[in-house]
């Protein structure tokens, strides 16, 4: 797919900057889009720009700002804070329907920019309750923007049944484990790298590393 040109849905993580590095390893030609809906942390835009800038790809930054009006809540309000969910319910960070948004839009745009693959970091396997992050969904999108354009768009989710330890794996294969972890920002509380080690992100991240590394280690002997 060398000739064929790819647009990641890009925001600066973790999962979002792995799969940026995956694309550029099948794609020819690779373009990433950033949604700005006014994040809690405006470093998290910025970081994006770092990023598609140092890896050379054409960024987008589309203005989602809509988002706010329909979903005030942790990461859209400065005066909310982030709560984990209860009882197996949905984190306060949530906004309904998000990646279908997300990935709508980055159709149209795919298409305006002759781009036939669209990448997303979306995740079944830690799958937090959020429905338009599964499989299924993609699936059934995929259907949906190619209807709706008369098109043929492929999305790829390369992370859709990773778990954190995987991922980070997946980060090693392409060479850039090191990258990712010191560039990306998937703290809630807005600091780069390891981030701050206490909200549910960064948790989720360090152990999630902790376990791939440990089991680098065990095999590097064998
Ligand atoms: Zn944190």
């Amino acid at each position: 797919m060398k000739n064929e040109k790819a647009i990641v849905i890009f925001s600066g993580g973790q999962d979002s900057t792995t799969c940026l590095f995956w694309a550029k390893e099948r794609f020819g030609e690779v373009e990433a889009v950033t949604f700005d809906y006014g994040q809690r942390h405006r470093l998290e835009i910025e970081c994006a720009k770092e990023i598609a800038g140092e890896t050379g790809v054409r960024h987008h930054i589309l203005d989602m700002s809509l988002l706010n009006q329909l979903a005030p809540n942790a990461l859209t309000r400065e005066d909310i804070q982030v709560e984990e969910g209860k009882d197996g319910g949905l984190p306060n960070t949530f906004v309904p329907g998000r990646n279908l948004l997300f990935l709508s839009f980055a159709g149209v745009l795919a298409r305006q920019v002759g781009a036939k693959h669209i990448v997303t970091g979306v995740c079944q396997t830690d799958f937090s309750g959020y429905p338009d992050c599964r499989d299924i969904f993609i699936k059934s999108l995929n259907v949906t923007l190619n209807l709706a354009m008369d098109d043929t768009f492929v999305i790829h989710t390369p992370l859709m049944w990773l778990t954190k330890a995987q991922t980070w794996e997946l980060a090693d294969r392409l060479g850039v484990l090191e990258f990712v972890r010191n560039k990306t920002l998937t703290c809630y509380n807005g600091i780069i790298a390891d981030g701050c080690g206490e909200c549910p992100a960064c948790k989720l991240r360090r152990k999630g590393l902790e376990e791939y590394l440990r089991s680098r280690k065990g095999t590097s002997h064998v």
